[in-house]
């Protein structure tokens, strides 16, 4: 199978619903590639979950859409302006941006931060406490933020990403150091977000936590886009096994089961047979063992997004 570099084929022109579109970027340090010839669109209400190893550029391409710094190459096109353009100011007002390593003044209390971003955003600060305590910050608000653990900060900066009801949100490894409740909250608030309209782009290397929360993946290694799509997209490029296990009935039942069908399949234990399919297999054999005499339960298993992303890494987006 090719991938080689993609481009995302259902949208091909930049239609006017376009929170953004890139073709063909690149950035280039010092002679050396950061980024080659990316090509990515992004609508309202969409999520992006952008993934890749340490150095794979994925915090370039977030500073390349903020506007941050230029592309050595190619179109950018964010709320249709060129967002380290003229009009980057009306831009830049429609981004909320949570970075990697987030700091604050530590002398400052978390409401003094989060009145500070309100004010440059032109946004009321009278709704500070009330975002604060949405992040589950109130009790700390007025404690100096150098006394905030990791988490804490970590909290605070999506506040101030939140503040002003974003259009575009770019969070760059978010839930790093959050609490698994708190990482709960926070993508609670993010789904609402989406819901109302935002679109979200979310670096993260924590793929089990992301999976049910992106609508599309951009997976990056080495500058190069090697896979864009949704699950369903990216479980029938790599066409990673599916894997299907049926328990219940007698010893004979399942050597029946087993040889009912050519599908590799292996005993699991004393009441469960495994079978691991080709995705286009999947649906025959649902319904020959759905039918089949003594089964009493059926469990399938689609390759999740560390599968994915691991096959995506060790194939390098070649052919294989
Ligand atoms: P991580 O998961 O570790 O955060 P990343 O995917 O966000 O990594 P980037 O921070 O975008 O990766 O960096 C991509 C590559 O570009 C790295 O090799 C990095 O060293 C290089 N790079 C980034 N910024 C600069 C710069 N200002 N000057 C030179 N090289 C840079």
């Amino acid at each position: 199978m090719l991938l080689g570099k993609c481009s995302w084929g259902k949208v091909t022109a930049m239609t006017i619903e376009n929170v953004l579109s890139l073709k063909a970027i690149t950035k280039t340090y010092g002679g050396v590639r950061t980024l080659d010839g990316i090509d990515l669109e992004l609508q309202p209400g969409e999520t992006l979950g952008l993934i890749g190893h340490n150095g794979a550029g994925k915090t370039t391409l977030m500073k390349i859409i903020l506007g941050l710094i230029r592309p050595s190459s190619g179109q950018i096109n964010v709320f249709g302006q060129d967002p380290a353009g003229r009009n980057h100011g009306n831009v830049a007002r429609q981004f909320g941006f949570l970075p990697e390593a987030v700091s604050f003044s530590g002398a400052m209390t978390g409401l003094e931060v989060l009145k500070f971003y309100s004010r440059l955003k032109n946004i009321d600060v009278a709704q500070c406490p009330d975002r604060l305590a949405a992040v589950g910050l109130a009790d700390a608000a007025r404690q100096r933020v150098k006394t905030y653990s990791k988490g804490m900060r970590q909290r605070l900066g999506l506040a101030q990403a939140l503040l002003g009801e974003p259009a575009l949100l770019l969070l760059d490894e978010p839930t790093t150091g959050l609490d698994p409740d708190f990482t709960r909250t926070f993508y609670r608030l993010i789904d609402e977000r989406r819901a109302a309209g935002a679109a979200i782009i979310l670096s993260s290397h924590a793929l089990a936590e992301l999976e049910p929360h992106v609508d599309r993946l951009l997976v990056l290694q080495h500058g190069q886009c090697i896979a864009q799509g949704d699950m369903a997209e990216l479980r029938a490029q790599t066409g990673l096994p599916v894997r299907i296990r049926v328990s219940g009935g007698s010893g004979a039942v399942r050597e029946e089961l087993a040889a009912l069908t050519d599908v590799k399949s292996n005993r699991i234990n004393g009441r469960t047979v495994e079978f691991i399919c080709a995705p286009e297999q999947k649906m025959e054999l649902i319904e020959l063992l759905s039918r089949a005499q003594g089964v009493e339960d059926l469990q399938i298993e689609l390759p999740n997004l560390d599968r994915i992303y691991s096959h995506y890494n060790n194939n390098g987006g070649r052919e294989q």
